[in-house]
């Protein structure tokens, strides 16, 4: 079957009611559809189709069964042999299920978030979820594949810190995994790549009661650098890492008592940078 033959059965096997994009082959924006960051893969799939709820992921899987042609899953698109995209089936594309919210120090971040949107939400609310270190690749296969990153010598790998998920199965439902609902799956999605289902929600544990401080450029690098040094100097227990964010209010002191010079601090966004000092 071509590819044209392809989508015009996934389009049926969809049905009117299915509200997401979808995209087939020959029509307008299908090749920045099937796009990957690897500008040398070049796969042909018969449909992608943008889905914005698990319900619509679950109606894709469904209807790749039922028309019997392969299924891929992007999420950031990184992957570099772009495992994301299939010749002649369904690609689900994940990245307008972006949403990331924080509450209790656990972040639920969309299946097509990228580390961006991730960590700019942990960013407000104080907490660093371990991840990677370019803020365009997707949350979802650096967090199924392991996931290492600055924080990663503290606080594990990514997976490490899944605590729960919701996912659509093969057989096209929509499961939550924790560890009391579906332990075993929870087991296989911290490291099993995409091979268990679509992840639609990852819940991430993140390390909160971090110090923040912001000051310009340059000049904050080099006060966390001393900050380090007299860290290490002062206490062999110590032991850290930072992380550079764009944005917000800062404490001057930070703990152990480092006292950030008043000319470093610097509260303008558009000058400023913010740096986290991890500490446990
Ligand atoms: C520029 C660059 C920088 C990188 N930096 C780091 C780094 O600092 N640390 C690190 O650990 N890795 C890093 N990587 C590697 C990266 O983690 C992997 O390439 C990872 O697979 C990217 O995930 P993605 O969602 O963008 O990829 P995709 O290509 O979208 O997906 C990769 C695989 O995961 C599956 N998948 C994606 N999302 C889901 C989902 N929600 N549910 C089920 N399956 C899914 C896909 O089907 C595919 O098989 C980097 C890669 C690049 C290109």
């Amino acid at each position: 079957m071509n590819n044209d033959r392809i989508g015009a059965r996934l389009r049926s096997a969809l049905g009117h009611a299915f509200g997401a994009e979808t995209v087939i082959a020959g029509e307008a924006g299908y090749d920045d559809a099937r796009r990957v960051w690897n500008g040398a893969v070049d796969r042909h799939p018969a449909m992608v189709a943008f889905c914005r709820t698990s319900s619509e992921v679950a109606a894709a899987v469904l209807a790749a069964r039922e028309v019997g042609v392969p299924l891929s899953v992007r999420g950031g698109g990184h992957q570099v042999a772009g495992l994301s995209v299939c010749d002649n089936g369904l690609t689900i594309d994940l990245s307008t299920m972006c949403a990331v919210s924080v509450d209790g120090g656990i972040s639920h971040a969309g299946g097509g978030s990228l580390l961006r949107h991730v960590d700019t939400a942990n960013a407000q609310a104080g907490v660093v979820v371990p991840a990677g270190v370019v803020s365009h690749t997707g949350l979802g296969g650096l967090a199924l594949g392991g996931g290492f990153g600055w924080t990663f010598r503290n606080f594990g790998l990514t997976c490490d810190n899944i605590v729960g998920a919701e996912v659509v199965t093969a057989d096209g439902r929509i499961v939550q995994a924790g560890e009391q609902d579906d332990a075993d799956l929870l087991w296989a999605l911290r490291g099993g790549g995409g091979n268990f289902g679509v992840v639609t929600r990852f819940d991430l544990g993140g390390v909160s009661g971090l110090a923040k401080f912001c000051a310009p450029g340059k000049p904050a690098w080099d006060a966390a650098r001393g900050y380090f040094a007299e860290q290490c100097e002062n206490s062999s227990q110590w032991s850290g890492g930072i992380v550079v964010y764009p944005t917000f209010d800062s404490p001057k002191i930070l703990p152990g008592g480092f006292k950030l010079p008043d000319d470093l601090v610097d509260n303008d966004v558009a000058r400023g940078q913010k740096l986290i000092l991890v500490q446990y």
